[in-house]
């Protein structure tokens, strides 16, 4: 009511739809939602469809969900207490609610006042809920009927609900959508074959979901499991997949140094190991190793369960590129971490006659001023933390890229890295597996070694439930542990609303068990200390000098010390599963059978006791991971947002997951089917999908 629409309907809406808004708004608007040639509009599908086909009685409300009900206004006032408001008192046949609005015009008012005098219908669209005054409807959308004496639904399709931003009404992208619908005729550039024959065809699909007719289930709408949506989504997966393969073709002519080494410093590294690889490690790095002989740049993720020897593979692989005359970074997620992997890369490299840098961002200046000198000179490997990306850093001949931990870095930085030479060798590493579907989706450009299985000689790790009533007993067990020579970790809780809580509690656990093991060295460890304090006390711990370490989970990645055999994780249930497995990876990596014994508070919630159930009858990372995606959904594995591949806007890689094969398909017969002398089916599908999302990155 407060202006007429072009399609005869008004919405009210309190700010994004302001009167006398620019036509400049609406244009802002449709830009930001990426809506600039007439098929971006095709495109832009409803989130979820409205039932404006049927009229309900106020009495027959549903419980829950909006309806569309045809009222007359008995009372229009406005109110000041709480605060400023329009109470719109309106009824039909079977009973009367109110309307409320916090925002309004006095030209709202003034139709309001209008349609009482002359008793006119109004269509109220809205959730009807019990309020102060009896029921009511906060900001519902009002219309006005075509005819305004009848009750007849306004309505003859589902209403789309479309996805919009500020300055932009749903009638204005019905009107805008609606227009270039009219004469939409879009070329097929799926192929027909099995996958595709039993589905509508685009043009088909794109009618049907801006417009449903009122006889299909809003249902099977909603949750996209209806043929025409079937189609867009395989259209959208065809798009990602072409953009997967072009990308992978891309990087192909793109020229890297092969990294062809003559062996002497591969050999004389495995030669001075005190254990022999093990077949998944030769493997993997045998897989590695053709890839640094090719003279395009390698992009490969090495996946291997927690302890499974990553760094040693790497290690290899760093020793290769120096061989071949070029230098390697290799970059770690945390300080704790990266000093870690120096110390170790100096033990195993610095006897072959390897310069080794460190780059950190707490070192001090002149420290830091010797060590960039040397990247940018002679040294040959430089590890580090983020430090290694920063401006003031130089190489002098990057040619392979070592990433640990690769999923605690966004893409902007793993591109950083990569930047800082002309297009070297990636090499990325993780114990986090990727699910199937991510795999074969947003990860598809990433080449895969898989580690599968442990160094031998490792007994399993026991895992023990114990209820934290019995505190008592888990300290004894430490002292009996300490006293056979065994080394151990106390992992503090997690407290996530407050840092400094979790500071305390591990402050308070620390003095709590140095009292209680009098005759032990008892060290602390958590994000606060500095970085050469933690340092101190890593060292001390791999030494042997201190018995037990207690820790918050800044030891959760990576911390290698194999006399470690005891764990305690306390309020374990507040840890996820992920970095419970993480932090119990800690143990069980030397010769000892090692234990990891998960404290737990009462009441445990439903899912807590599942995580622990999944932790305690499961060793393998993959079935871990299987078990989290289960129980966390996909969307917080991994973080999408790491990925370059653009992100889909309908298909969803977990209710589409049969959908991804056909499409891989379908995409492989369009590239082999691509012909050079008509327009190639696969930009134009690309562009079709993609072309609004510019200048994304890539991994
Ligand atoms: P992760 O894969 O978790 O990064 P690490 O590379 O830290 O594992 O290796 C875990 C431990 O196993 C290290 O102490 C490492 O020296 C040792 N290790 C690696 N490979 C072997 C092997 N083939 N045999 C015995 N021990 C090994
Ligand atoms: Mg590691």
């Amino acid at each position: 009511m407060a202006r007429a629409g072009a399609s005869g309907k008004t919405t009210q809406k309190p700010a994004s739809t302001k009167p006398g808004k620019s036509a400049n708004g609406i244009a802002a608007g449709l830009e930001k939602l990426g809506l600039r040639r007439p098929l971006d509009f095709a495109l832009h599908l409803p989130l979820r469809y409205e039932d404006q086909t049927r009229i309900t009685l106020l009495s027959d409300a549903p419980a829950a969900g909006p309806a569309l009900f045809a009222v007359r206004v008995r009372a229009v006032t406005v109110a000041f207490r709480p605060k400023r408001q329009l109470l719109v008192q309106v009824e039909d046949v079977s009973g009367r609610a109110n309307c409320r609005f916090l925002n309004f015009y006095g030209s709202q008012t003034k139709q309001f006042e209008r349609a009482r005098d002359e008793g006119l219908i109004l269509h109220v669209w809205g959730d009807l809920r019990s309020g102060y005054l009896g029921p009511e409807l906060v900001h519902p959308t009002i219309s006005k009927p075509t005819d305004e004496t009848s009750t007849a639904a306004p309505s003859e399709a589902l209403t789309p609900q479309y996805p919009t931003t500020a300055g932009v009404s749903q009638a204005q992208l019905r009107q805008r959508i609606g227009k270039v619908l009219k004469d939409l005729q879009l070329s097929e550039t799926l192929p027909r074959n099995p996958h595709t024959q039993h589905l509508p065809k685009l043009t088909a699909a794109l009618q049907f979901l801006h417009a449903p007719p009122p006889a299909v289930d809003v249902g099977a709408l909603n949750t996209r499991s209806h043929p025409a949506w079937q189609r867009i989504c395989l259209e959208e997966l065809v798009a990602q997949q072409l953009s997967l393969r072009k990308a992978r073709l891309a990087r192909r002519q793109k020229g890297a140094p092969g990294l062809r080494g003559n062996g002497s410093l591969t050999n004389a590294l495995i030669k001075r190991l005190p254990f022999a690889l093990t077949r998944a490690q030769q493997h993997a790095y045998g897989e590695i190793c053709a890839d640094m002989n090719e003279h395009y740049p390698m992009q490969r993720l090495l996946q291997g369960d927690v302890g499974s020897g990553k760094t040693i593979v790497a290690a290899l692989a760093t020793c290769q590129a120096i061989e071949a005359g070029y230098q390697v970074g290799f970059m770690a997620p945390t300080e704790l971490l990266a000093e870690q992997h120096y110390n170790k890369l100096i033990e195993w490299l610095a006897p072959l006659g390897i310069k080794v840098a460190w780059l950190s961002g707490s070192q001090k200046k002149a420290d830091r001023t010797a060590h960039l000198l040397a990247a940018a000179s002679d040294a040959q490997l430089i590890v580090g933390t983020h430090a290694l990306i920063e401006d003031t850093v130089d190489f002098s001949k990057l040619g392979l890229v070592i990433i640990d931990e690769q999923h605690r870095f966004g893409v902007a930085q793993r591109l950083a890295l990569r930047q800082k030479g002309n297009n070297p060798h990636q090499l990325m590493m993780s114990a986090t597996p990727i699910p199937r579907t991510l795999a074969m989706s947003y990860f598809a450009d990433l080449d895969c070694s898989v580690i599968d299985e442990l160094p031998p000689g490792r007994t399993p790790i026991r895992t023990r439930l114990i209820a934290d009533t019995r505190r008592e007993e888990v300290i004894a067990a430490i002292r009996n542990a300490i006293a056979a020579g065994e080394q151990c970790y106390w992992v503090c809780p997690l407290i996530e609303e407050s840092e400094t809580l979790e500071l305390q509690t591990a402050i308070d656990t620390h003095a709590l068990l140095c009292e209680a093991l009098p005759d032990y060295r008892v060290g602390l460890i958590h994000g606060r200390l500095k970085a050469d304090e933690k340092a101190t006390t890593m060292r001390a711990f791999a030494d042997g000098d201190v018995q037990l370490l207690v820790a918050t989970t800044v030891i959760e990645v990576g911390v290698d010390v194999p006399n470690a055999s005891l764990m305690v994780i306390e309020h374990a249930e507040r840890f996820g599963l992920a970095q419970l497995h993480q932090l119990r990876g800690r143990v069980g990596r030397g010769q000892r059978e090692s234990t990891c014994i998960l404290m737990f508070g009462q009441p445990l919630s439903p899912t807590a006791k599942e995580r622990l159930r999944v932790i305690f009858e499961n060793t393998d990372g993959f079935a871990i991971a299987q078990a989290d995606l289960q129980l966390r959904g996909p969307g917080e594995l991994i973080g999408k947002r790491q990925s370059g591949v653009p992100m889909l806007r309908y298909a969803d890689l977990e209710r589409n997951a049969d959908l991804i094969p056909a499409a891989q398909q379908i995409a492989d017969q369009m590239l082999r089917e691509a012909d050079q002398t008509r327009a190639d089916l696969t930009d134009i599908h690309m562009d079709r999908w993609f072309g609004h999302a510019e200048g994304f990155l890539r991994t």
